[in-house]
């Protein structure tokens, strides 16, 4: 693995990367899975020193989208054939905020059925909550480690974060029966190449079934990018790609996202990930007027688009590299479904307004 993330010579590269598409494809099948991406929240009880919209950052103007809102961009992305949503926010553990989730999962399952998949990536809760959310609708659930190095992840996050408290939430929700997906931030300053094998290998011990990691960016208002003297975009491009690459060759059969960090990085960045083994893409439905309030980090996109243009502008991406776009079907993780003893291809797909 260690290799596989610092090999220089162009030629060895090139092949790493072709195998990874190829095992990509063999393994998860030849589409790209679409995801729409709802951020129903920037309010945080985190204070996680790399990120945009920690708690302490006052510059921020907090948002919360109501159910309505959430439901029309929800609705925009299951008419344009989309299989699944992701709902992404700060983390929040007060009772209304879980109430608010459970009845949104609730009203989402009633209006689009089982077979229109959704992720959440809410942070750290308790397993009961875990359990109320499931049993409400959310089929995974997306909880990046961060760092795998317990040493490194505490000098990522202030005195009251826990690594033991954040691999455990993966262990629940895993026995609570999600798709479960977990990732790291790659480039992050402190962090070694034995730190980036010990990643990969959390992920095969952990037995995750989708990933979703992206370089670093720093964000001017967080404690971690006063540290940085210079930022190396090309660096950190290629270092998402060596382990995007990695992972696909050492995890085989997950779903892996090309995340928007690499986006920020550069115009192509993503469709280089979907070259290099990511086989998941996460069009932004986050109302415009809101989506320069979720900055987690810098270089992120200056402009907005709604749903319908992110989509259209993958979907030429997609092409363009010759690769099919998923819609109209869940797309879940081939490696769940074998651990659970079903056929991938028993995957099922809907028809709009069914
Ligand atoms: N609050 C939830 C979900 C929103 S944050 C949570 O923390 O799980 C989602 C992800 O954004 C985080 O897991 C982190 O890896 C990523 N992120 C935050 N700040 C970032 C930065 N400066 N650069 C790159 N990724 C960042
Ligand atoms: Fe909050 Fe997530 Fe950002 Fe941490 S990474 S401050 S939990 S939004």
């Amino acid at each position: 693995m260690a290799f596989l993330l610092s090999c220089d010579d162009p030629d060895e590269r090139s092949r790493i990367e072709g195998k990874a598409f190829a095992v990509r494809r063999q393994h998860t099948g030849r589409q790209i899975w679409f995801r729409g991406l709802v951020e129903i929240s920037n309010i945080c009880r985190k204070n996680c020193n790399y990120c945009g919209i920690r708690r302490d950052n006052r510059s921020v103007s907090r948002y919360e989208l109501d159910a309505g809102t959430v439901m029309r961009a929800v609705r925009a992305a299951y008419n344009l054939e989309l299989g699944s949503v992701v709902l992404q926010a700060g983390e929040r553990q007060d009772e209304a905020f879980l109430d608010f989730i459970e009845n949104l999962l609730h009203s989402i399952h009633r209006e689009f059925g089982d077979d229109f998949g959704i992720t959440l990536s809410l942070g750290e809760q308790s397993p009961d909550t875990y359990r109320r959310w499931r049993k409400a609708g959310a089929h995974r659930y997306l909880l990046r480690i961060e760092s795998s190095n317990p040493e490194l992840y505490r000098k990522l996050h202030p005195a009251d974060h826990d690594f033991t408290v954040r691999r455990r939430c993966l262990e629940v929700l895993r026995d609570l029966d999600y798709q479960v997906g977990t990732g790291f931030l790659i480039g992050v300053p402190g962090q070694s190449l034995e730190d980036m094998v010990g990643d990969l290998l959390f992920l095969r011990n952990l037995d995750i079934d989708m990933i979703g990691m992206g370089p670093y960016l720093p964000h001017e208002e967080t404690p971690l990018a006063l540290d940085l003297e210079d930022f190396d975009k090309s660096r950190q491009l290629d270092l998402g790609l060596r382990m995007i690459a990695a992972a696909r060759l050492q995890l085989r059969d997950v779903n892996l996202a090309a995340t928007t960090a690499l986006e920020a990085l550069a115009a192509d960045g993503r469709e280089r990930a979907l070259l290099a083994g990511a086989n998941v893409v996460m069009p932004n439905f986050t109302p415009p007027e809101t989506q320069l309030d979720y900055r987690l980090y810098e270089f992120a996109a200056r402009g907005t688009c709604s749903g319908e243009q992110a989509v259209a502008g993958l979907r030429r991406g997609i092409e363009s590299i010759g690769c099919e776009c998923g819609i109209g079907a869940r797309g879940d993780a081939p490696h769940y479904l074998r651990r659970k003893g079903k056929s991938p291809a028993a995957t099922k797909s809907f028809e709009i307004g069914s």
